[in-house]
């Protein structure tokens, strides 16, 4: 069985060690062996002497090793739009089974891909490409076949667990906790894509897509970074119980589902409260399975490659046996997207108040106004420190919406400090 590599960076890199180390395991787990016979790199000159692989392996022209016909299978582990979507659909029209952990290319093209595999009579395998290491596409694929998944929550991106952690821990501001990520190499030096939470959003769609065998595209995620949280609300959150993690939800209800990327307040009490640090973990609740938890590393080299390898096997023995898996991607319930303003969760409000009697029954009668029902009101601080906190019971995001910007308006409202949603409750 012969296979091109594309990419050979922080996975990439690893997916040559772990082959070569485990050359002989993987043989007899695949029943053949498995020789890479073309490494695709950007810069031929990089130093890539400490790996265990020969010189002569590596090109520039990662499309004529995609074409290559002695090649059976490709392993895109380079990222980005282009041109790996070039290498992918060129391999699968040849026939070529093909493993990625492209989470960008997936979430943008993902029935596009899948489309060509089936085209192609061959495999697209990507179980890195949302969790890493936590084996999770193939549970929510295979293993969960038989059930119905109603919900999914989850912490999907390191960078932004980190920082959120060490603001809990330390009381440390965003921008301080960010700083220290950075130095510790949990943040890229142009954070965007993990705290504005595009990468989490891209995760949120691959994930929802599978579970509710729909297909949701990366524009239909409502997504929030994590900027905004202050130390305050992570306070807040901790004098009620709380603790604020960034979430992906994704729920299933009678008129659609909604899928969505936040910073959110849940309960200490609650299974990913405890997921802390750079660590990743996704809670299933199924119908007939009852609450799952996945938990584990959800990046790093080595364990993305310990999934790119797991796929490898699996798209290999397939081949021997002269058969493709399963198709792709089943959308076939084909459910609405509902808009953000039509999801509903719980609220956390901070408002900064003017300190004067008939505050608290101004503020609540313009909830009650929009039909959103208060559970508790907190209320601390005097003079220029007056401050509201309101959590309300379940409402659309909409009613929401109305009722802040109907807050900012009252002249006894200084500034709604911040609005933070409450899931798992
Ligand atoms: P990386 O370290 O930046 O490596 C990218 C590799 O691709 C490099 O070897 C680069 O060549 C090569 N490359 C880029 N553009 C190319 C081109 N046009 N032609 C030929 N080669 C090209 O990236 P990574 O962290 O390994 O991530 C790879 C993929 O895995 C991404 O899709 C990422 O989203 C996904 N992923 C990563 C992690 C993680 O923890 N790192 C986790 C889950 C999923 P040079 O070496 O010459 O620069």
């Amino acid at each position: 069985m012969k296979l091109a590599l594309l990419g050979c960076g922080n996975v990439g890199s690893e997916v040559v060690r772990l082959m070569r180390t485990r050359g002989e395991e993987l043989a007899s787990r695949v029943g053949e062996p498995v020789e890479i016979v073309g490494i695709a790199v950007r810069r031929l000159d990089r130093d890539r002497s400490h790996l265990p692989v020969e010189k002569e392996l590596f090109t520039t022209d990662a499309l004529s090793l995609v074409k290559r016909p002695d090649v059976d299978i490709v392993v895109e582990v380079a990222g980005g739009i282009e041109p790996a979507r070039t290498w992918i659909t060129t391999a699968l029209a040849e026939g070529k089974s093909v493993v990625t952990a492209n989470k960008a290319l997936l979430a943008e093209d993902g029935p596009a891909l899948s489309a060509a595999a089936k085209a192609g009579g061959a495999d697209l395998y990507y179980e890195a490409a949302a969790a890493a290491a936590i084996p999770l596409m193939r549970p929510l694929r295979e293993s969960l076949h038989g059930d119905t998944i109603n919900r999914v929550l989850g912490i999907v991106n390191g960078t932004t667990n980190y920082i959120l952690s060490q603001m809990s821990q330390t009381g440390a501001a965003f921008e301080e906790a960010l700083g220290e990520a950075t130095e510790l190499g949990y943040a890229e030096a142009d954070p965007t894509a993990d705290v504005d939470n595009y990468d989490a959003a891209a995760k949120a769609a691959l994930i929802a897509s599978l579970a509710f065998h729909t297909h949701i595209d990366l524009g239909e995620v409502y997504r929030e970074g994590i900027r905004d949280v202050s130390a305050a609300d992570i306070a807040s959150a901790a004098a009620q119980g709380r603790v604020v993690k960034p979430l992906c939800i994704a729920t299933r209800e009678a008129d659609g589902v909604s899928v969505r990327v936040h910073p959110a307040m849940i309960p200490t009490t609650h299974p990913l409260a405890n997921v802390n640090g750079a660590y990743n973990a996704v809670f299933v609740e199924a119908e007939s399975a009852g609450r799952l938890m996945f938990y584990g590393a959800g990046a790093g080299g080595t364990e993305t490659a310990s999934a790119v390898l797991g796929d490898i096997v699996a798209v290999a023995r397939n081949k021997r046996g002269g058969i493709t898996a399963f198709p792709p991607e089943a959308a076939y319930q084909d459910l609405p997207v509902k808009p953000i303003g039509e999801a509903r969760t719980r609220y956390h409000v901070s408002l900064d108040v003017v300190d004067e009697p008939g505050v608290l029954a101004r503020v609540a009668a313009t909830f009650a106004h929009h039909g959103v029902s208060l559970a508790t009101v907190h209320q601390s601080g005097q003079g220029d420190e007056a401050r509201l906190v309101v959590v309300t019971h379940t409402a659309a995001d909409k009613q929401l919406s109305d009722t802040v910007e109907e807050l900012s308006q009252l002249t006894s409202v200084h500034n709604v400090a911040s609005v933070m949603r409450v899931e798992g409750e």
